[in-house]
């Protein structure tokens, strides 16, 4: 650019100077250099000249008549061009003061009276070339400016040592903020991270800074207004001689608008339009997913294929638009049955993982009226009735839509991995096959593939239906199962054990019935009436002046999450006269697990109105120091599974004794479950058990027959 302005365009120069011999002498020595000259009398005479002939530069004689070089600068400066052409004031004294009074006018550069002729020229030729650089570099910047707010980018640069920042006016822009609303330091950048990113973003800058790596990540900001844009942020260490982080430098680039592109691209590739929910292709990924995390984790999926029933004719009758707001207002429904859904734990329909990267259950639309539910991880067959029953019951509540009450129906398939297929489309064809055979059924109901399940599901539905009945007729007792002192051999406790005895089936396990009873809520009323007759018998035991016995009283988690337990509890000891002390809660490790404050806060009421608890089959769940140490337990009840080997097993005897010393250093009482040999009564004697239960002293008896064994024990000791 240089070289051009040198050989093509002649530099013009404006002399100003009310000496006619200056401006001679000058007009000589840079014309012979090549350059226009042009002159000015005065400082008036120069603003017009200026104007006409636009130079390159300006030689400024300071004391003029009519208006002098200061003041001549200063309104040359505010002429269009006048910004960046270049000024010399020609002064006549070389006193510091003139040239600082130069230099406030705006004068780029100054020369002494006299001139030194010879070097003229030369000082000129550099200004010029100064200028042209200066002009060029101002170019660029204006270019670069303009290229990152095109890019809506910005570079930085941060200096450690003093936590300085420096942004570009796009990275303000970006921000939202004006230079002086803005800290300049890293934290002040920081502060305008989203609080989700922030985590995120330091562990990139530390990475870097300890690594030497480059960095380059998305995250997101806040801007003062409010909104949420996201930004690309590219980054690179400098390093000094010593090795340590001095700088970091890098850009910044608002990907707001290509990441909402993205976003949308991908909900049109794997999203139903009308409903929003995955289409078949989401649904395949996150199926496959699901099954290869199955394979792992030798759990099971479950594939429930839903066929609404009546949908074409409503579709028929009342036009596409009614039939697609009726989809989308299904749909919805549905979604609201899956989310709150509490047998699966973690659900994001739009996520197809959950934080720890399992697939979740999400529902999906295949097309038209065809729908498909994926429960991933699935331990329990029951589950996948419990979300069928739940859906079909939710489809059969009328959808208002456009002024008309509809009614729709669905029939669902179910297949189930491992056992109805180890492939994907062996699965879906498999339900759909299920589907049918619902729709055979008469609609409204589900199926499962195999043919077993069906059956299953149907004793299982009788049962609750049984169970309903149980309590008004009488079905259930109570049974009591001793509890001996290791070291004096007495009986101090019993725990109450419900029985079923059904007129046809018999005498029903509670592990079969219970967990029927925490589903449908019968729990509530069946752990108040056990809770109340084992009192009672308890209560009546003491008044018969038998030993001062303690009654365990199993608690279902369910009675902590649905009823009011204190206010039963509290029923139960007025109704039945029983001190509590002589009661003993046994709850699961999933009650203390549920760690909600109000499980604590129920915790200690149950505690402070002097009852005792125990924890339940310890050993099998969680079992964690933290709650046995946070909550106020009174006992540990060692689970049967361990006791059962613990002669031959030494893996269960190390940890059954590991147990025993946990409890004694937290102060806790230990009760061994399911003793049903001296040999093991003999070894958790020798490890300091304290009490123990099972076959081995008596099996759970009804009240009656256990009134004989306290006899017989106490003429024994006698
Ligand atoms: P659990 O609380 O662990 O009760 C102990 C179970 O072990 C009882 O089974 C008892 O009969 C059995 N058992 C006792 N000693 C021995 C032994 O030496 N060997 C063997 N093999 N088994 C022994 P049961 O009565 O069938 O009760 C099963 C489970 O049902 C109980 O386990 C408890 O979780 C639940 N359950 C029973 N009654 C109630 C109740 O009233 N409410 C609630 N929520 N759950 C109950
Ligand atoms: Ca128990
Ligand atoms: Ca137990």
């Amino acid at each position: 650019m240089r070289k051009d302005y040198d050989q093509k365009k002649q530099p013009v120069v404006l002399v100003v100077d009310d000496d006619i011999a200056v401006r001679l002498l000058m007009c000589e020595s840079l014309e012979q250099a090549g350059m226009i000259v042009k002159e000015a009398e005065n400082g008036v005479e120069a603003l017009s000249v200026f104007k006409r002939v636009s130079p390159d530069i300006v030689m400024l004689d300071v004391k003029m008549p009519k208006m002098d070089g200061f003041t001549a600068c200063s309104r040359l400066r505010q002429l269009p061009g006048g910004y960046d052409v270049s000024i010399v004031m020609v002064t006549g004294l070389d006193d510091v003061k003139s040239i600082q009074r130069a230099y406030d006018a705006g004068a780029t550069d100054f020369i002494t009276k006299p001139v030194n002729w010879p070097i003229l020229n030369h000082r000129v030729r550099y200004l010029l070339r100064a200028r042209e650089a200066f002009r060029g570099l101002r170019r660029s910047e204006a270019r670069l400016t303009q290229a990152q707010r095109i890019a809506r980018l910005g570079n930085w640069d941060w200096n450690i040592v003093d936590n300085k920042l420096y942004w570009s006016d796009e990275i303000y822009n970006i921000f939202g903020l004006e230079p002086h609303a803005f800290g300049r330091t890293y934290e002040a950048f920081l502060e305008l991270v989203h609080p989700e990113d922030r985590g995120y973003v330091e562990n990139a800058v530390d990475k870097a800074l300890h690594a030497n790596k480059p960095y380059s990540i998305d995250h997101r900001i806040i801007l003062p207004d409010g909104t949420e844009r996201t930004v690309h942020k590219q980054a690179q260490v400098i390093f000094d001689e010593t090795g340590k982080p001095f700088s970091m430098h890098g850009i910044i680039q608002d990907i707001t608008e290509h990441k909402k592109a993205e976003a949308k691209i991908r909900f049109l590739a794997y999203y139903d339009v009308l409903t929003g929910l995955p289409n078949r292709r989401l649904f395949k990924e996150y199926s496959i997913q699901a099954i290869r995390m199955a394979q792992r984790n030798r759990s099971k999926v479950a594939i429930l294929y839903l066929d609404l029933d009546n949908f074409k004719r409503i579709n028929d009758t009342l036009g596409h638009n009614v039939g697609d707001k009726l989809l989308q207002k299904i749909s919805e429904n549905m979604m609201a049955v899956i989310r709150t859904s509490d047998v699966v734990a973690r659900i994001d329909i739009v996520a197809r993982t959950d934080s720890e990267n399992r697939p979740v259950t999400s529902i999906s639309r295949l097309g038209g009226d065809e729908f498909t539910i994926l429960l991933p991880g699935l331990t329990e067959i029951k589950h996948a009735v419990l979300v069928a029953k739940r859906i079909i019951k939710c489809l059969g509540l009328p959808v208002k839509v456009a002024g008309h009450e509809l009614y729709v129906t669905g029939s669902i398939g179910i297949a189930i991995y491992p056992d109805d297929g180890e492939d994907l489309d062996t699965l879906l064809k498999n339900a759909d096959t299920a589907m049918y055979h619902a729709k055979d059924a008469g609609r409204n109901n589900f199926q499962f593939y195999a043919k077993h399940m069906n059956e299953l599901t149907l004793a299982r539905l009788n049962m609750e239906a049984e169970l309903k009945k149980a309590l008004e007729r009488n079905e259930f007792i109570v049974y009591y199962q001793p509890q001996v002192e290791v070291t004096t051999s007495t009986i101090v406790g019993v725990e109450a054990l419900i029985r079923w005895e059904h007129p046809k089936m018999g005498l029903v396990s509670p592990t079969e019935f219970i967990p029927i009873t925490e589903e449908t809520g019968l729990i509530i009323l069946i752990g108040e009436w056990v809770l109340r007759t084992a009192c009672a018998q308890v209560a009546a035991w003491h008044k018969a002046g038998f030993n001062p016995l303690r009654i365990g009283v199993n608690l279902s988690s369910y009675q902590f999450k649905q009823g009011d337990i204190v206010k039963s509890l509290k029923n139960v000891l007025a109704a039945t006269g029983l001190d509590p002390q002589y009661l003993e809660l046994e709850l699961t490790e999933s009650i203390i697990m549920q760690d909600t404050e109000e499980t604590i806060a129920t915790l200690w009421k149950l505690k402070e109105m002097g009852l005792n608890l125990s924890i339940d089959d310890f050993g099998t769940g969680y079992s964690s120091m933290n709650y046995l140490k946070r909550f106020p337990l009174d006992t540990l009840k060692i689970d049967r599974s361990f006791i059962k080997d613990i002669m031959t097993d030494p893996n269960d005897s190390a940890i059954t004794k590991a147990i025993i010393g946990l409890a004694k250093g937290l102060g806790l009482t230990t009760i061994a479950e399911g003793v049903e040999t001296e040999e093991q009564l003999t070894f958790l004697r020798k490890q300091g058990c304290d009490q123990i239960q099972g076959y081995f002293i008596s099996r759970p008896l009804p009240a009656e027959k256990l009134e004989q064994l306290f006899l017989r024990s106490n003429k024994a000791k006698r």
